[in-house]
This record gives structure tokens, C-alpha cells and sequence, in this order.
């Protein structure tokens, strides 16, 4: 279509030229005609003029002023003869003569109207005439009127080689008139086609400009202007792989700015990426906005030169962590992870290479995120695919590993936290760090949350024996995970109290219904426990909103108690804290007995952790 459009374009501007040549010709054409029909005019006056002269000089020998004033007779002759040239396009035919005071003068008349008498002055424009007189030379004076003409002829009557008279034969038509009358309606039509013309040309011109709007807006992300998926479409079946490295890019913990800040925040968060994005890349390099925080940028590379992709990738890690995001008085950083693919030529496709650019953006985030990876050899996490989990909850490969959780002061198992794992082939088994990030938001991420609370029910129900379990607040939020909970809970009373719910995520509760959702499985019995606090963003007025029993420390922070001020300080408030709020505090990840120690020197109640008891498939029996 647009190529149509370029093709009709520029045959109505070829068109637009024709035109205007043929109009400039046009006129052209009238010039000539005009100054061809007054030269052939001027010869045949001439030969007219030359005869009258002839006739004047047959009949007065010399003197003709004084010969005509003394012959009245003559006069009348004379004249008569000149006016049997008269036509209508010959109007006027007169002799002149210049008096002493330089004035001229009437000797004859041939005109028939208008006629001037013997003597009487005749106010002309001298200039012609006087010329006539110096030069003694025959002088044509034509009046420059393009729709006739206007010729008038001035012979001089010469005798002994002074001019006594000047003939003058004047000839006017509108016979050009005419040419103008045949022209005209040609012109006016050659107006008309000009002007439609010029219209379709206009009509077309702004068809192609809306058209190319809509292009760009189709493949443009409204909100960040950098491509989308659309044009990524166009680019994959146009772009030659030798000639860029392919990284794909994505905010690390945006799903934060937008639970922290809102989501106009993160919005601007967005757009002013994209901004420091482009200010990173180069002119040749492609942005394209691949999902929500995700981008996929096409960097070019020249044919047999070194690839830049990495330096380029670098500088665009650095500008964005470097850069302060303000927006109405709230300012945060961000940082962002990038798996890169050079040598793109050599994998089969682009989906194949964006397939490898993103698998390299989780080992990316996998490995503490901020970073860039662009090769396999380290990519440590091996990571189930979407399919192939959904493979082994239909296949039931999905199991628990219990770990105790102890009570420090008795050293006996208060209860266990219930640990998804999936069996792969070969008994191989995969740990929640290399499935749960892909199928997030997904059914198959819901029905495995299904499967671990039976699985939990089961043993608690088998066993009579506490325990915990992980919930995201988008697990409470989900209307068929809430309501097989309550299910449970209304079904067998004795369940809740063996039942702890972590909370993971808490830190954007903002929602109404999942307040009043957790109040009423607390209503039960069921304890309610906060996850890995101290990392993050903990608020602490969490405390003043939603009912809790237990605090969990965050394993990065007891990790190194026994040898950082700093997380002895922080873990010692939190349990100080705790206490104070009359809630029961875990540490998390108690791996050796220096932490243990530290632990039980804070009076910190119960402990989790390698060092007191691993996560197993079987339910350890020595409480
Ligand atoms: P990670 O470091 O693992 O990438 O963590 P993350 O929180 O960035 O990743 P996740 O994929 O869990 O969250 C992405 C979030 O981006 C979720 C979604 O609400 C948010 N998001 C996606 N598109 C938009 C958008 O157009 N505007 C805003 N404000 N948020 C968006
Ligand atoms: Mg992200
Ligand atoms: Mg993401």
C-alpha cells in the first residue's frame, strides 16, 4: 500500500510538471504568435507608407508646406488618396510637420474620424518624431499590449535632405484578441487539471503521512516510546544476525517500586530507563520493550570487527545504577541484569537467540542480579522450564522436605517448615529457586501451591505434629487457594493449631480483602509468621496491621552474627523487638555452632538452620 502511494505520488508529480511546462509554453506560445503577426503587419505598412510618400512627391516638388497652404485643392486630393487606405484595422493616416517652435503641426489628413486640419497643432509625444526628423530614416513605434496591437509607422517626406514632413500610418487590432479568446478556455482548463492535481497530490501526501502514524504508533510501546513487539516481528524476518549481539535487560525488583511507590512511580521508573537506555546505546542499536520490565536491545556490531556489545552494556548497567529516579518527592535507585548473546549468527534463529539472551538474564538474577552474563560455562542454576513443571505436578513428582525447626533452650523440634521440592529424571531433584520464578503468576504456579497444602494437611493430619508453610500474598488473594484453606480449616477444627502460615512478600499489604482474609484464617487457630524479615524492605508498622505471632530473621542476617557488629546489633533489636510485642522470634539459617551460640546468648527462641537439622523427605522422629 505505502508502495502504491509512493508510485501514485510521483506520477501526479511528474504530472504537476508537465503542466506547468505546457502553461509556461503556453504563454510562450502567445509571445510569438504576437511578433509574428507584427513583422508580417510592419512589412505590408511599410510598403503602404512607401507608396503615400511617392504619391505626396509626384504632386509637390518642393516646399510642402507653403505648396499645401497655397493649394487647398491639392490638400483635398492628397488626402483623399491616402484615405483609400483606410480600414478598419488602418484607422489613422496623417502627415505632420515640425514648426519653428518645434510644435507639430497637421499638413494632411486621410482619417475619417477624428480628422485634424490644415495647421492645426497635434500634441503627440515627440520623442519618435523628432528622431524621425534627426535620422530621416523610417521609424516604427509599437505599443506593448499583450492583448492586441498597436502599430504605428513614421516615414519621413524628405526633400534636399531636410525632412519637411512625417508620415504616420497607425494600425491597431485585436486580432491577438482572438489568439487570447482560443487560448484562454485552454488555460483555464490546464488551471482546473493543475489544481485537481494538485489536491490528489495533497490527498495522497497526507494518507501516507497518516499511514505512516499508524505504522510508528503500531509498533511503538506507548509508554516508553522505545519498539515493541510488533516490530520485532517485522525485525526478526528482516535482521542479518552477523551484524548485532542481542541482550536482554530487566529492572531488578521493580515489582517492589511498584508496591512501594505505586505504579505511577513505577511507570516513570520506566519511561526514564528507557531514557538513560538510549542515552547508553548507540544510534545503530535497537531498543525493543519485550514485556513488562523487560527489553531487548539489538546492539550493532560491523562484519569482521570487534563486538562493542559488552563496553556498551557495561556503561548501561553503571548509568542506570548511578541515576536517582525522582518523582513528587520520592527518589529510589534501581539496578538492572542483562543476559548477553554475541556471536548471535551462530544459533539457528532469533527466537533462539532471544530464548538464549533471556536464560542468561535469569542466571543473571540467579547469581545476585546488577550484573551482566554472557556466557553458559558458570550458569549455575539449571532451571525447569514452565512445561516441565507442569509435566511433573501432572506426573505427581512434587514432594516436601520438612526441616525442624528448633526451640533453642530445649533443643527439641517446636515444629517443621515444609520445603516444595520437584523430582526430575533420574531422582534428580530441583529446589524452588530453579521453578518457582517461571511459572510466577502462572495456573501451574496455583495448583503446585494447591499441591503443598495438601501435602501439609496430610502430614499434620498423619503426624499431629506443628508445622509451617510459605504463602505469598497472591496465594491468600487467589480465590481457589483462599477458599480450599478454609475448606480445610472448617473441615478438620484441630488442624489450625498445628498450622503456621509465613507470609513471603508482606511488604506490599496494602489490600483490604487480603487483611480481612488473614484475619480469618487467624480466627482459626492458625499462627501467622512474617518471612525473611530484615531483608528487604520491612515496615515496621506491618506490626500495627496485620495480626502476628512470629517473626522469621532473615538468613542474611544471622548468618554472621558471630562476626559482624552490625548483624549482631540488628538481629539483637529484632528479637529485643519481638520480645516487646510479645512474638515468638526463629533465626533463620543456623549453620554453625558460633551462630547457635551468639543465638541463645540473645535469647532468641527458636532456631532454623544446616547446623540443627537439614530439610529432609523423611519426618524426623527424635523430638
Ligand atoms: P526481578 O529482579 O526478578 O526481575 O524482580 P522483579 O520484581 O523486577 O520481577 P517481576 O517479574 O516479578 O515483576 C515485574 C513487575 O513489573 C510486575 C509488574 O507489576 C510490573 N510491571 C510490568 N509492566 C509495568 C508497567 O507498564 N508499569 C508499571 N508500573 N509496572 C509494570
Ligand atoms: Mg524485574
Ligand atoms: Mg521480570
Amino acid at each position: 500500500m505505502k508502495q502504491l502511494n509512493i508510485i501514485y505520488s510521483f506520477f501526479v508529480v511528474l504530472l504537476l510538471f508537465v503542466l506547468v511546462y505546457l502553461y509556461v509554453r503556453l504563454g510562450d506560445f502567445e509571445l510569438q504568435a504576437k511578433k509574428n503577426i507584427e513583422s508580417v503587419i510592419i512589412k505590408n505598412t511599410s510598403y503602404f507608407i512607401e507608396n503615400v510618400e511617392k504619391n505626396i512627391k509626384q504632386h509637390v516638388k518642393s516646399n510642402l508646406y507653403k505648396s499645401l497652404k497655397s493649394n487647398p485643392q491639392l490638400r483635398k486630393e492628397l488626402e483623399t488618396n491616402m484615405g483609400m487606405l483606410i480600414t478598419p484595422s488602418f484607422k489613422y493616416i496623417y502627415v505632420l510637420y515640425r514648426d519653428s517652435a518645434g510644435k507639430y503641426r497637421y499638413l494632411l489628413d486621410g482619417s475619417k474620424e477624428e480628422k485634424g486640419l490644415f495647421d492645426m497643432k497635434f500634441d503627440i509625444d515627440t520623442q519618435a518624431w523628432d528622431s524621425v526628423y534627426l535620422s530621416k530614416e523610417k521609424k516604427i513605434v509599437t505599443q506593448d499590449d499583450v492583448s492586441s496591437i498597436w502599430i504605428t509607422t513614421l516615414y519621413p517626406i524628405v526633400y534636399d535632405g531636410e525632412v519637411q514632413g512625417v508620415i504616420a500610418l497607425d494600425f491597431s487590432t485585436s486580432l491577438f484578441q482572438y489568439i487570447s479568446k482560443v487560448l484562454s478556455p485552454l488555460k483555464d482548463i490546464f488551471l482546473y487539471v493543475f489544481v485537481a492535481t494538485f489536491s490528489l497530490l495533497v490527498v495522497i501526501l497526507y494518507q501516507m503521512f497518516l499511514q505512516l502514524k499508524t505504522k510508528r504508533e503500531s509498533i511503538t510501546d506507548p509508554l516508553t516510546k522505545a519498539y515493541n513487539r510488533v516490530y520485532l516481528r517485522d525485525l526478526v524476518e528482516k535482521i542479518n544476525l552477523y551484524n548485532y549481539d542481542v541482550a536482554m535487560l530487566d529492572l531488578d525488583h521493580f515489582k517492589k517500586v511498584n508496591d512501594n511507590f505505586g505504579h505511577d512511580m513505577g511507570d516513570y521508573v520506566l519511561v526514564n530507563f528507557v531514557k538513560l537506555l538510549q542515552k547508553s546505546i548507540r544510534s545503530k542499536d535497537i531498543i525493543i520493550r519485550f514485556g513488562g520490565e523487560e527489553f531487548l536491545l539489538f546492539l550493532y556490531k560491523e562484519k569482521k570487527k570487534e563486538s562493542q556489545a559488552t563496553e556498551v552494556m557495561q556503561r548501561v548497567l553503571k548509568t542506570v545504577s548511578q541515576y536517582n529516579f525522582v518523582y513528587e518527592n520520592s527518589s529510589l535507585q534501581i539496578t538492572c541484569s542483562a543476559g548477553l548473546v554475541k556471536e548471535a549468527f551462530k544459533y539457528n534463529s532469533v527466537q533462539q537467540v532471544i530464548k538464549k539472551a533471556d536464560e542468561r538474564l535469569y542466571s543473571a538474577k540467579s547469581r545476585g542480579r546488577n550484573r551482566i552474563v554472557e556466557s553458559d560455562i558458570s550458569a549455575c542454576v539449571d532451571r525447569l522450564s514452565l512445561g516441565a513443571v507442569k509435566q511433573a505436578l501432572d506426573e505427581e513428582r512434587l514432594l516436601c522436605h520438612f526441616q525442624p525447626i528448633f526451640t533453642l533452650s530445649t533443643k527439641k523440634i517446636a515444629k517443621y517448615e515444609a520445603l516444595v521440592r520437584l523430582r526430575g529424571e533420574g531422582e534428580k531433584l530441583y529446589y524452588p529457586n530453579q521453578f518457582l520464578d517461571t511459572i510466577e503468576g502462572t495456573n501451574v504456579y496455583r495448583d503446585l501451591t494447591k499441591n503443598v497444602l495438601e501435602i501439609v494437611f496430610e502430614k499434620i493430619a498423619e503426624h499431629q505434629i506443628a508445622m509451617s508453610m510459605n504463602l505469598n500474598l497472591s496465594d491468600i488473594i487467589d480465590n481457589s487457594i483462599y477458599e480450599m484453606l478454609i475448606k480445610e480449616l472448617e473441615a478438620s477444627k484441630s488442624l489450625a493449631q498445628f498450622l503456621t502460615i509465613e507470609l513471603l512478600e508482606y511488604e506490599s499489604l496494602a489490600n483490604d480483602i487480603l487483611l480481612d482474609r488473614i484475619v480469618a484464617i487467624k480466627s482459626y487457630g492458625v499462627k501467622i509468621a512474617l518471612d525473611d524479615f530484615g531483608s528487604g524492605y520491612s515496615n515496621f508498622s506491618i506490626f500495627e496491621n496485620l495480626p502476628i505471632d512470629i517473626i522469621k530473621i532473615d538468613g542474611s542476617l544471622v548468618k554472621n552474627i558471630d562476626n559482624s557488629k552490625t548483624s549482631y546489633i540488628i538481629v539483637e533489636s529484632i528479637a529485643r523487638l519481638a520480645k516487646r510485642l510479645g512474638l515468638v522470634v526463629i533465626a533463620e539459617f543456623v549453620h554453625s555452632k558460633a551462630v547457635l551460640d551468639v543465638l541463645e546468648e540473645l535469647d532468641v527462641r527458636c532456631g532454623q538452620g544446616f547446623y540443627l537439622g537439614k530439610p529432609d523427605i523423611l519426618m524426623p522422629t527424635g523430638q
